[in-house]
Protein backbone atom coordinates (compact mmCIF):
# COMPACT_ATOMS: atom_id res chain seq x y z
CA UNK A 1 0.00 0.00 0.00
CA UNK A 2 3.05 2.28 -0.55
CA UNK A 3 2.48 3.21 -4.24
CA UNK A 4 1.54 6.73 -4.64
CA UNK A 5 0.77 6.44 -8.61
CA UNK A 6 -2.04 7.91 -10.32
CA UNK A 7 -4.08 4.23 -9.27
CA UNK A 8 -6.88 5.87 -7.19
CA UNK A 9 -5.75 5.11 -3.78
CA UNK A 10 -9.58 4.55 -0.97
CA UNK A 11 -10.22 8.13 0.98
CA UNK A 12 -10.18 7.86 4.22
CA UNK A 13 -13.84 7.98 6.29
CA UNK A 14 -15.34 11.57 6.43
CA UNK A 15 -18.86 11.65 7.74
CA UNK A 16 -20.88 14.41 5.19
CA UNK A 17 -22.25 15.14 1.72
CA UNK A 18 -19.67 15.23 -1.07
CA UNK A 19 -19.32 18.41 -2.55
CA UNK A 20 -20.68 17.05 -6.13
CA UNK A 21 -23.35 15.53 -4.79
CA UNK A 22 -25.73 16.82 -6.81
CA UNK A 23 -23.66 15.39 -10.12
CA UNK A 24 -23.50 12.63 -8.42
CA UNK A 25 -26.81 11.27 -7.39
CA UNK A 26 -27.98 12.11 -11.26
CA UNK A 27 -25.56 8.84 -12.03
CA UNK A 28 -27.47 6.71 -9.96
CA UNK A 29 -29.73 4.01 -11.27
CA UNK A 30 -32.77 1.99 -9.70
CA UNK A 31 -33.43 -1.07 -11.23
CA UNK A 32 -35.46 -3.45 -10.77
CA UNK A 33 -35.24 -7.22 -9.90
CA UNK A 34 -37.83 -10.32 -9.68
CA UNK A 35 -37.13 -12.50 -6.89
CA UNK A 36 -39.69 -15.20 -6.88
CA UNK A 37 -43.39 -13.03 -6.67
CA UNK A 38 -41.24 -10.06 -5.43
CA UNK A 39 -39.87 -7.28 -7.00
CA UNK A 40 -37.44 -5.13 -5.91
CA UNK A 41 -35.80 -2.16 -6.32
CA UNK A 42 -32.09 -1.79 -6.49
CA UNK A 43 -30.54 1.36 -6.06
CA UNK A 44 -26.56 1.35 -7.63
CA UNK A 45 -24.04 3.76 -8.51
CA UNK A 46 -20.97 4.60 -7.79
CA UNK A 47 -19.83 6.68 -4.15
CA UNK A 48 -19.55 10.37 -4.62
CA UNK A 49 -16.40 10.33 -2.90
CA UNK A 50 -14.78 7.42 -2.54
CA UNK A 51 -15.88 5.68 -6.48
CA UNK A 52 -16.58 2.40 -5.29
CA UNK A 53 -20.14 0.59 -6.49
CA UNK A 54 -22.90 0.25 -4.37
CA UNK A 55 -25.89 -1.73 -4.41
CA UNK A 56 -28.55 -1.28 -1.85
CA UNK A 57 -31.81 -2.71 -1.60
CA UNK A 58 -34.65 0.22 -1.47
CA UNK A 59 -37.34 -1.63 -1.87
CA UNK A 60 -39.41 -0.78 1.45
CA UNK A 61 -38.71 2.96 0.30
CA UNK A 62 -39.94 2.61 -2.89
CA UNK A 63 -43.02 0.50 -1.42
CA UNK A 64 -44.04 3.02 0.61
CA UNK A 65 -43.85 5.66 -1.83
CA UNK A 66 -45.86 3.99 -4.61
CA UNK A 67 -47.72 7.41 -4.96
CA UNK A 68 -46.26 9.08 -7.67
CA UNK A 69 -44.61 11.60 -5.56
CA UNK A 70 -40.79 11.84 -4.62
CA UNK A 71 -39.72 10.31 -1.42
CA UNK A 72 -36.63 11.80 0.04
CA UNK A 73 -33.72 8.66 1.21
CA UNK A 74 -30.89 9.38 3.56
CA UNK A 75 -28.26 7.59 1.25
CA UNK A 76 -24.87 6.83 3.08
CA UNK A 77 -22.19 5.38 1.42
CA UNK A 78 -22.76 0.95 1.07
CA UNK A 79 -19.61 0.36 -0.54
CA UNK A 80 -18.90 -2.93 1.63
CA UNK A 81 -15.17 -1.38 1.82
CA UNK A 82 -13.17 -0.19 4.73
CA UNK A 83 -11.90 3.01 4.85
CA UNK A 84 -9.17 3.94 6.78
CA UNK A 85 -10.58 5.63 10.24
CA UNK A 86 -13.93 4.48 10.21
CA UNK A 87 -15.54 3.37 13.61
CA UNK A 88 -14.86 -0.18 14.48
CA UNK A 89 -17.50 -2.58 12.20
CA UNK A 90 -17.98 0.16 9.99
CA UNK A 91 -17.68 0.04 6.25
CA UNK A 92 -18.07 2.49 3.91
CA UNK A 93 -16.36 6.10 3.58
CA UNK A 94 -18.99 7.62 5.77
CA UNK A 95 -20.22 9.95 2.69
CA UNK A 96 -23.86 10.88 2.93
CA UNK A 97 -26.51 12.48 1.37
CA UNK A 98 -30.45 13.53 0.83
CA UNK A 99 -31.61 11.26 -2.10
CA UNK A 100 -35.00 12.29 -4.00
CA UNK A 101 -36.37 9.58 -5.30
CA UNK A 102 -39.49 9.17 -7.84
CA UNK A 103 -39.97 5.68 -8.45
CA UNK A 104 -42.38 5.76 -11.02
CA UNK A 105 -39.86 7.98 -13.44
CA UNK A 106 -36.35 7.20 -12.62
CA UNK A 107 -36.88 3.31 -12.82
CA UNK A 108 -34.09 2.19 -15.45
CA UNK A 109 -35.60 2.02 -19.00
CA UNK A 110 -33.79 -1.86 -19.18
ZN1 LIG B 1 -15.66 3.01 -0.52
ZN1 LIG C 1 -18.06 5.87 -0.37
Amino acid sequence: MSRKGKQEKPVPYEEGTPPDWDTAVGSFTITKRREGSLEKSMLTGACPRCRHAFLKDISDVVVQAFAPETIRYAWRCGCGLLHAGAPAGTTGCGASGVLEITPVLKVAPK
